[in-house]
């Protein structure tokens, strides 16, 4: 087998229910040629493996590039991604695309390059604790808001799926027997802030003889939903039924991050000696807490301790952790509705031994 010699710059696409972007980057992830497509809406998968493939190598052809001489390309998808064969099935947003599809293989054949395919909103999770909003730190929790809500979670530096779920943090229960998701549950977060949702609401408002001019944008702009653009032109013209279902849609996002309580206590000392071990506490007295944690923001673990509380058990403990440098530290409270409460303090780390 000859070695294939290939150069430092990559592609990279991202596939959405309404356009394909396509980029190609040097070894310093600096963008070199793009290129962005409508997503087809008639025959299937082949027909958007197709489309993908003409706009990486639109992006090529800008950049002075072939798409066979680049490191590899890869690919966020919506759907269930199989990363390690590069198949997607259920990709919801995309059309006719339940069965499994293997788009990782027929790119890599249509480009002659290596195709990697993922999640989209794990390789952007990724990408922002690599090189966006979450460098510098050890967990990140990324938060999509478009058709759905989609979150990626990273603990510790590792992309932490759970058994399954976790992170998936627009199908958390915000409000229980809440409005109806398009998972099937009800009370969601998605179920408030995912664009689809909020657009079934205003269709039944709308059956039930409330006014709004957001249907009206649509069809003037030629749109075949209601996508961002529309939502900021109602929000323009001060239409009420926009106005508040963007501020259930925030409202129903703000419960679902965590929130700062006067009811969680921290303590710890305020100042402590490089390298020492410190006495960490947190408690609370509010009724329904599920789980207490305790987090040091600067720390490798991030993760001190996690706590479960039952009815036998307090929600009050302490515990000591070894702490290197200066750093924020939380207490949070995970409540039995999925809410996170928390309360954080400094603990100033100084150079111990020879200061005095
Ligand atoms: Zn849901």
């Amino acid at each position: 087998m000859t070695p294939i010699r290939r150069g430092s710059k990559r592609g990279g696409i991202d596939l959405g229910g309404t356009k394909i972007q396509a980029i190609i980057v040097d070894s310093g992830s600096e963008v070199l040629g793009q290129s962005r497509q409508p997503t087809p809406r008639d025959g299937g998968p082949g027909a958007v493996a197709d489309a993908i493939a003409a706009a990486l190598r639109e992006a090529a052809d800008a950049a002075g590039v072939e798409p066979s001489s680049l490191r590899g390309v890869g690919v966020g998808s919506p759907g269930e991604v199989n990363s390690t064969n590069g198949t997607v099935a259920n990709a919801k947003n995309l059309p006719a695309w339940s069965d499994s599809y293997p788009l990782g293989a027929r790119l890599a054949e249509a480009l002659g390059t290596r195709v990697a395919v993922g999640n989209d909103v794990s390789v952007a999770t990724a990408a922002e604790y690599e090189l966006g909003a979450g460098r510098g730190h050890a967990s990140v929790l990324g938060v999509f808001w478009g058709t759905g809500v989609g979150g990626g979670l990273i603990l510790d530096g590792k992309p932490w799926h759970g058994r399954g779920a976790a992170g998936e943090i627009g199908h958390m229960v915000i409000k229980r027997d809440g409005a109806r998701c398009p998972c099937g549950n009800h009370g969601c977060l998605e179920a408030y802030a995912g664009r689809a949702a909020m657009e079934a609401e205003a269709r039944r408002r709308v059956k039930h003889g409330d006014k709004t001019i957001l249907f009206k944008l649509m069809n003037k702009h030629d749109k075949p939903r209601l996508t961002s653009g529309v939502w900021e032109r109602a929000l323009d013209h001060g239409d009420k039924m926009a106005e508040h279902l963007i501020d259930r849609a925030v409202k129903a996002l703000g419960a679902g991050a965590p929130t700062e309580s006067k009811d969680i206590t921290i303590t710890g000392p305020d100042i402590a000696e490089n390298g020492a071990v410190v006495p960490l506490g947190a408690s609370t007295s509010l009724p329904g807490v599920k789980q207490v944690l305790i987090l040091v923001e600067k720390n490798p673990a991030a993760l001190v301790a996690l706590f479960n509380v039952t009815d036998a058990v307090e929600a009050n403990f302490s515990t000591r952790a070894k702490m290197g440098q200066s750093s924020d530290v939380y207490a949070v409270a995970i409540m039995n509705d999925g809410k996170a409460l928390y309360a954080k303090k400094e603990v100033k780390v100084t150079l111990g031994g020879c200061g005095g």
